[in-house]
């Protein structure tokens, strides 16, 4: 037996130990889901797991990608190591053998733990592959969800394609786990789609041919994070130059995640008042995160990298030699051009939304934000409820809109950093299946009241049957 397989072993015996995996406790509904969960990345897998612990376990993860391409991880994530710090706790629900460092401990030795630095990006995916297999999760992959058809009546029928073509499933309750731009779309400036043929350019969030991109000077657009992993990546692989522009002048040194893990903001940020989350978040909005110091080292330590600090883009167009781009410090002209513009969060930009959309409550219809706070990106936010569920817009979009749950980074203004990131999952993941399992309990309220109120099965069978001889007082 390999040390992983013992490792798997270990983790079976400790699910057996927790009771993982007893019989669920809610009554069957002939062909529906209990929950069916959107997305098999790391935050649907760990939902699905969380809701069995909850013994909620008719349930289905559905996901678009192919198995092990799920996510970032495997595709479009172009560092090497994760960002986060390594010992961050995410998706192991303080199970010690279902975590990071058991499964890269168990493999590799306590020693090695301590001498990474951080997580390896492709071990990362390794272990949510290892966590779906030792959990035995019922995920369905190349299997989208392209429309929520709500009826109002506790169901939702969701319009699925799959490797069998199109179906319809029904689930009472549907978990949005879709990822960071799964409450909108990642964001390619009108500026660049309206003047360039799309072989010009992509969004990091792409798949890229790097290696057609040998010897060619390539633009990246943007500061994030995602711009550094990109121009290191695109520079190891011999593209010619990568400029790298960002409209700051300078980028930004301070991570205001790093403070909310330290502090007690992650854990409870839902304890603020709408004024006080608005106020943390259009900041946070503003501030930004810093690149990595080890990414940005890597992509600098290329002598074909550029950085323009202060250089918005004015216009670009296409010419017969490249893409032109203008800026206030002079033209350029690149053969490729890599977004890195982050996401917009609106559920108006979600197909599979488009039925439900109107009748969801956004921040805007909520709460109206001071204007130096004000952030037209923030009033477009749902406005969750304390479960992650969408809340209705007017007291008759109710029925239509119980049961559906945003998991997803859209949850960010009214839950904090909790899915999508791995920072705020071991705290959104309890309060979630929580969320989910208390709706499925107060559905079926009533016939677990009468249920309970009629309950009559005996628990106490035993007779005394006294001995010869004794004597039987009666009183
Ligand atoms: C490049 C990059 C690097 C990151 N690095 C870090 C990091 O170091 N640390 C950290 O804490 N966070 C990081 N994040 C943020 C976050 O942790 C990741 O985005 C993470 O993948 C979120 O997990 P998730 O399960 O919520 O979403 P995902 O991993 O994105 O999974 C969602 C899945 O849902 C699928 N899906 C979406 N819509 C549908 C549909 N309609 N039907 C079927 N399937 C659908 C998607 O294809 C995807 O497979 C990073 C994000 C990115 C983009």
């Amino acid at each position: 037996m390999n040390k992983l397989d013992a490792h798997t072993r270990l983790v079976r015996k400790d699910l057996e130990i927790l009771g993982i995996g007893q019989p669920t406790w809610v009554s069957p509904r002939d062909g529906i889901f209990d929950v069916v969960i959107v997305g098999g990345g790391q935050s649907g897998l760990a939902a699905a797991f969380g809701l069995i612990r909850e013994r909620v376990s008719n349930i289905l993860v559905i996901d678009e990608n192919p198995a092990g391409q799920e996510g970032p991880w495997g595709t479009y994530a172009r560092m090497i190591t994760l960002r986060t710090p390594k010992d961050l706790l995410s998706i192991d629900f303080g199970i010690p053998s279902l975590t990071f460092r058991a499964w890269w401990s168990a493999q590799h030795g306590e020693d090695s733990w301590h001498a990474i630095g951080k997580i390896p990006r492709a071990d990362w995916m390794r272990y949510l592959h290892w966590y779906r297999e030792v959990l035995d999760l019922p995920v369905e992959n190349c299997t989208r969800l392209e429309r929520i058809e709500p009826t109002g009546k506790g169901v939702h029928h969701l319009h699925v394609i799959g490797p069998s073509g199109a179906r319809r499933i029904t689930a009472r309750k549907v978990v949005l786990a879709t990822g960071i731009q799964g409450g909108g779309e990642w964001h390619t400036p009108k500026m660049v789609s309206d003047a360039l043929p799309k072989s010009r350019y992509a969004h990091t969030s792409e798949v890229i041919d790097f290696e057609g991109l040998q010897g060619k000077r390539i633009a990246i657009l943007g500061g994030g994070a995602s711009a550094f992993d990109n121009a290191q990546h695109a520079l190891g692989l011999g593209a010619g130059s990568v400029d790298v522009f960002i409209r700051r002048p300078e980028i930004p040194k301070v991570n205001p995640i790093r403070f909310m893990e330290k502090s007690g903001f992650v854990p409870r940020f839902s304890t603020l008042s709408d004024a006080e989350k608005y106020k943390v978040m259009s900041s946070f909005l503003r501030r930004n995160q810093p690149p990595t110091n080890d990414t940005f080292q890597r992509a600098a330590s290329y002598p074909g990298f550029r950085l323009h600090k202060g250089t918005g883009w004015d216009s670009v167009r296409e010419t017969p030699i490249g893409a032109e781009v203008t800026t206030p410090r002079g033209k350029f002209t690149f053969d490729f051009i890599i977004l890195s513009t982050g996401l917009l969060t609106d559920v108006c930009l979600r197909p599979e939304l488009a039925e439900l959309e109107p009748r969801i409550a956004r921040w805007g219809d909520r709460f109206a934000a001071p204007g130096d706070d004000q952030n037209d990106l923030l009033d477009r936010h749902p406005y969750l409820g304390a479960g992650f569920e969408f809340t209705p817009r007017a007291p008759d979009d109710a029925p239509m809109v119980h049961g559906v749950f945003a998991f997803n980074y859209s949850a960010l203004l009214s839950l904090g950093l909790s899915a999508s990131a791995l920072t705020g999952l071991p705290y959104a993941l309890p309060r979630l299946v929580r969320g989910v399992a208390d709706q499925l309990f107060l559905d079926d309220k009533a016939d677990w009241m009468s249920a309970y109120l009629s309950y009559s099965e005996q628990e106490f069978v035993s007779e005394w049957l006294p001995q010869p001889g004794a004597t039987v007082e009666t009183t």
